[in-house]
Parts: C-alpha cells; structure tokens; sequence
C-alpha cells in the first residue's frame, strides 16, 4: 500500500506548511492528501495555494477556501475570522481564485478504500465538526470506506472502531487493524487548537497510522501578519496553540 502523508488547515501559514512538507520529504511518503483550509486567518494564502498545487496528489475544499471565493457565505465566521477573510479575497490572485473554486467537497481513493472530507461525511457542505465519539458513530454509518480522514476542528485524532463497533480514540499513534475502521482528524498545519502549537499532520500506510507534531517558526508568520493588519487575536493564538 502506498505510503501517505495528509495534512488539513494550513490557513496560510507558509511558514507551518514548509516546515511540514521538509518533514514529510524525510519520512518515504509517496503520496500528499489536502483536506481543505488553504486559506484564511494566515498573511500567505497565494504562496499556500501554489506549493499545495505542486505537493498534493489530492486537495479538497474547506469552508474557509469556499468563502474567500464567493462559493459560501461566511455570516456565521466570528469577527477574527470575518476580517481574515475579506483580506484574503483581496490579497488571492485571479488564477488561485479560480482553483480554489474547482475544489471538490469529497474525494475518495477507491483501491485503497479512504474517503477524505473537512467536515464531517454527513452533509459535508454544512461543515459540521467531529470532535466527539458520538458523533464519529453516527457518521460511520453515512460512508462505506474503511478510512475517513477528516480535518475543521484543528485538533487531531485517531478515533477506531472495531468489529464490535467498539469506538476508542488514540492521540499518538495506532497500528491499524484489518476489521476495524477509522476516522482520523489530521489536525491543522497552520493553527492548531489543541493547546499544542506545533504543526500537526499524518502518516499513514496499511501497517501504520501516527499524529506527527513539528515546531515551526511562529515568530516569522505573527510578523508577517502583523505588517498585514490581520487581527491580534489570531496572531496571538498561534503561540498558545488554541
Ligand atoms: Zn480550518
């Protein structure tokens, strides 16, 4: 089975995305899948949507990338995330603009049975979040795959259930298992929300499923976005990783 890596939320955070992807180089990964959040809240959103286009083998939507676009409204963004956005559809550029409308809400890989979504495989363009056993059972039941990679919260997660139906969850690592299924939040790349600030993104095979955390440099990307008037809450979140 191939080897990938998947990563989620970069939110245009070069700095946190480049530091992933030299991470990713060092780890015999053949192949990158997005879960959408290109853009929004970070100061590099053409630079993060030109270097996902030349990384990824996969990318799908996120509600952020829909918004800067014109595919979504953003009425219900809290006042941060309403201001980060309006500076990015000012900052993308026209051809960035154009692929970002393309992006697909869902994208399977059939052969190897992984379904890839944002939000949550229910409704996916109501962008829900999964954060909870709860309502990881409840959205088993709405895809056929064996893998579910999922990302929006921006904190990460590997959540099991076995043949019993029994639903555990792991923040490390998992050996996966052949009657079991998965559905797995990659966390974010360029925000993370788990009280951990490092980079989060996952390395999965058939025989391997790990939550990879690296540390990036914060410092440069709260500068840039500083010089880009984006609002201080979001700078200031980044360091404390919530
Ligand atoms: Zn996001």
């Amino acid at each position: 089975m191939t080897a990938y890596a998947v990563i989620s939320d970069v939110h245009a955070n070069l700095e946190a995305l480049e530091t992933v992807l030299e991470e990713i180089g060092k780890e015999g990964v053949d192949k990158i899948l997005f879960l959408g959040d290109a853009v929004g809240y970070g100061p590099n959103p053409n630079e993060c949507v030109e270097l996902l286009r030349q990384k990824a083998a996969v990318m799908i939507a996120g509600n952020h990338d829909w918004a800067a676009v014109g595919m979504d409204s953003y009425d219900n963004f809290n006042l941060y995330a309403k201001a980060a956005i309006e500076w990015t559809m000012k900052t993308l550029s026209k051809e960035n603009k154009k692929f970002l409308q393309g992006l697909p809400l869902t994208e399977t890989i059939a052969n190897e049975s992984i379904l890839l979504v944002h939000g949550t495989p229910k409704e996916p363009a109501m962008w829900h979040y999964l954060i909870s056993e709860y309502t990881a059972a409840l959205n088993l039941a709405y895809f056929e795959e064996k893998n579910c990679f999922v990302g929006h919260s921006h904190q990460p997660f590997i959540i099991e259930s076995s043949y019993r139906n029994v639903i555990s969850t792991y923040y490390t690592s998992r050996k996966p298992r052949d009657a079991s299924r998965y559905i797995v939040n990659a966390g974010s790349v360029g925000q993370p929300r788990d009280g951990n600030p490092d980079a989060s993104y996952i390395l999965f095979s058939k025989d391997h499923l790990q939550i990879k955390r690296v540390p990036y440099d914060i410092v440069l990307t709260q500068k840039k976005m500083e010089k880009a008037g984006l609002p201080a809450y979001l700078i200031e979140r980044l360091a404390a990783g919530r």
